[in-house]
């Protein structure tokens, strides 16, 4: 259970896109990406955002660095309030809320070396450090993240996949930010190279004392790093919990579908094991289900379902921080990998 500060303090985040179409592009409908999103972050804490392709939670990675203005909500970095914030205020504010992206093959300039990708937050905001200390501070940072200093004037494409999502850390980091946002960091990379960097992140945490936003698509990934795990559906959380509530006994019918497709090593458990196979495809955020966003799929859907949309309420197992949107949750054990 997360015991230090809050940090960071999301409440009813809400971002739609408008649909525009016709010669004269009238606005016909809106694309509800999130849509009433809130959680607090508290200090030198990981906390895991889960979701299938198109849940929101890449948006709502950028609305914490507010690479998107929202349409709604409030976000509170300790006193200050983010959204409220502009020129010089925000600039600084950025640097206590830094960004890793999901594909280190597109987020590095090919046509940059490593020391002119990791040397430009100390350009954007000159005033973090003196000038003749940048390049030295960048050979810092590339040590810090296993990476070679003395490869510095090398190009991205002469390192690997793992080696580039270590780069992209090393400039996340650059200027000691409170809060890392990590949107899928690890997707594009192989298994093996995976453990490797969620390893990196979990040392660098516990050096800097960082608080962590970590994005993934699915339960596995996020487990090792999370200390809470949250999981969203259509713009919604619809299940916050630690680790324990989330993987030992899920309660909301998603995420025990997600909880099922966790691969399991061992083949004895794994025959055990009864696999949540969802049917129909995810709804169009543009046009979400009236009710309970995920009773389409869900297989305890009872009449209530379609029509009176369930809060996100705190979970019948009396833990203050488990909450569970659903009018029938129960809890599932789940076999433990
Ligand atoms: Fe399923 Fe109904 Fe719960 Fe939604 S509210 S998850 S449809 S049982």
């Amino acid at each position: 259970m997360p015991s230090g500060e809050v940090i960071l303090e999301a409440r009813d985040l809400v971002k739609h896109y408008p649909i525009k179409t016709g010669v004269i592009r009238r606005t016909t409908g809106h694309v509800r990406a999130v849509d009433g999103v809130s959680f607090d972050l508290h200090r030198g804490e990981t906390l895991g955002v889960v979701g299938e392709s198109g849940c929101g939670k890449s948006t709502l990675g950028r609305m914490l660095m507010r690479l998107e203005e929202p349409t709604g909500g409030s976000l509170r970095f300790g006193d200050v309030d983010v959204y409220s914030q502009s020129g010089a205020a925000m600039r600084r504010l950025r640097r206590d809320i830094q960004i890793v992206f999901q594909d280190p093959y597109t987020s590095l300039d090919p046509r940059k070396t490593v020391g002119d990708i990791v040397v430009e937050p100390f350009q954007i905001h000159p005033d973090f450090l003196p000038r003749n200390k940048w390049r030295a501070r960048v050979r810092e940072l590339l040590d810090l993240v296993g990476l070679n200093p003395e490869h510095i004037n090398r190009y991205p494409h002469q390192f690997s996949g793992g080696q580039r999502q270590r780069i992209g850390i090393a400039r996340g980091i650059a200027l000691n930010p409170k809060v890392l946002i990590c949107d899928e960091p690890v997707s594009a990379l192989d298994v093996s190279v995976q453990a490797q960097v969620v390893n990196l992140l979990e040392s660098l945490q516990d050096e800097l004392g960082l608080a962590y936003v970590f994005i993934a698509h699915d339960l596995s990934v996020v487990r090792h790093i999370s200390d809470r795990v949250a999981v969203m559906y259509l713009g919604k959380i619809v299940e916050i919990g630690d680790d324990q509530q989330i993987y030992e006994r899920p309660t909301h019918p998603y995420t025990q579908a997600l909880q099922s497709a966790v691969p399991v090593p061992d083949p004895a458990v794994r025959g055990q094991r009864e696999q949540i196979v969802l049917q129909g495809d995810v709804p169009s955020p543009a046009n979400p289900p009236k009710g309970c966003r995920f009773h389409t799929r869900c297989w305890k859907a009872q009449a209530i379902c379609a029509t009176t949309e369930p809060p996100l309420a705190v979970a019948s197992d009396g833990a203050g921080e488990h909450a569970v949107a659903c009018h029938f949750p129960e809890v599932r054990a789940a076999i433990a990998p």
